[in-house]
């Protein structure tokens, strides 16, 4: 079936303390159940306040998971929208076959301008360069009240993804 997710992702210096903070967060306010040492790849379950993250009730979202990366790599979700990368001197859009197996430092030359500069210096387009993620599988639209008090907690990232 659909495998929608909105995902947060947070552009963090350290990434394993972002992570766990937020999961135990999420946990201790009821929008995830689950354990809360996050240390990579993590699945919960969704809380009993979760419908208190959304915007209106759904009678099923699904898993949240944190996912924590030692370096940003291009993040995007699943239905979502393509993502794409433009040069961010001459906004030339990059092919897919240079950049699919990309780490974010890989330095990128632009075959329009000719300018070199690193991956995630590129413009990214339905998706953002991330170390800290968290996808919110089938959840509908997030509340601004919950994205703001995540901000609070969490410092700044980009919403990618379909929403409801
Ligand atoms: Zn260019």
């Amino acid at each position: 079936m659909s495998d929608h997710a909105q995902v947060l992702v947070f552009n963090a210096a350290k990434p394993a303390d972002l992570g766990q903070r937020l999961g135990a967060w999420l946990a201790q306010q009821q929008y995830i159940i689950g354990p809360t040492d996050v240390l990579a790849s993590q699945k919960y379950r969704p809380g009993p306040r979760a419908v208190d993250a959304l915007d209106w009730t759904d009678p099923s979202p699904g898993d949240v998971e944190i996912s924590v990366y030692d370096e940003a790599e291009p993040i995007f979700s699943p239905e979502g929208g393509y993502p794409w990368f433009s040069c961010a001197a001459c906004n030339a859009v990059l092919e897919h076959s240079r950049w699919s197996d990309l780490r974010a430092s890989a330095p990128v030359r632009c075959s329009a301008c000719g300018e070199t500069r690193r991956f995630d210096h590129w413009v990214a387009h339905e998706s953002a360069f991330g170390t800290v993620v968290v996808f919110f599988w089938e959840w509908p639209r997030l509340r601004d009240s919950f994205l703001h008090d995540v901000r609070r907690l969490a410092g700044d990232f980009v919403v990618v993804g379909y929403h409801l």
